[in-house]
């Protein structure tokens, strides 16, 4: 089988998006970029029975070679950002339950704290709604995701991008940890939003930030 071994990580990524409670159940869905194409979960199937040959692979321009599982339903927006973003390896779209709260307020998460800029920019943009595995919505994620690794999608939930699976996972962590401190703070009171100056300070802190030298 081809992508044996990527097919594995995939499937291991997704179980771990589930214990580490970014997502309940069968929702969300990942992806990996492989050279001619992408890896990615199939639709509405529990992550804890998956198989290597559940995975299915598409080709960079969205086609389904046959003989494969139906894709997750929201095959456009993997295909689409990872044809527009180079950098990114992996996406890892969730329901997490503090990311999906603040989406249903279609509110992005303001540089409350300044961890905000871990996506890159000075807010986590909410995308505009958009009806699930629709064209439409893999736009709208392009458009929030425009300079930022991360948003969160109207009344629906979040997407991460990283270089690898490990990244995006990462990210997302990230990203659902800031957004239950924001809902925590918004329950008492009216958070300050740091400055425009401070976050290019810290967006600039950011390029070096974490690396060891040995
Ligand atoms: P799939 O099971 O088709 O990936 O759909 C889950 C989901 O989160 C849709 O937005
Ligand atoms: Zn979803």
């Amino acid at each position: 089988m081809r992508f044996a071994r990527k097919r594995q990580a995939l499937i291991a990524a997704a179980l771990r998006m589930n214990s580490l409670g970014l997502n309940q159940g069968k929702s969300g869905n990942l992806s990996l970029r492989v050279c001619d194409g992408l890896l990615i979960t199939p639709s509405g199937m529990d992550y804890d029975r998956l198989v290597p040959a559940d995975i299915v692979f598409m080709t960079a321009d969205g086609q389904v070679p046959p003989g494969q599982r139906k894709p997750s339903s929201e095959w456009r927006f993997h295909v689409d950002i990872l044809n527009a973003r180079p950098e990114a390896g992996a996406i890892v779209h969730a329901h997490a339950l503090h990311c999906t709260a603040i989406a249903c307020l279609r509110r992005p998460i303001p540089a409350f704290h300044y961890m905000v800029a871990v996506a890159g920019g000075d807010t986590i943009r909410c995308a505009d709604y958009a009806t699930f595995g629709t064209q439409d919505l893999s736009a709208a994620a392009l458009a929030a995701l425009e300079g930022r690794t991360a948003c969160l999608l109207a009344n629906h939930g979040m997407i991460a991008l990283g270089a690898t699976l490990d990244a995006a996972l990462a990210l997302a962590v990230e990203v659902e940890t800031l957004a239950a401190m924001y809902g925590q703070a918004l329950q008492i009171g009216d958070p300050v939003i740091l400055l425009a100056e401070e976050m290019r300070i810290i967006l600039d802190k950011f390029r070096t930030y974490g690396r060891q030298e040995v």
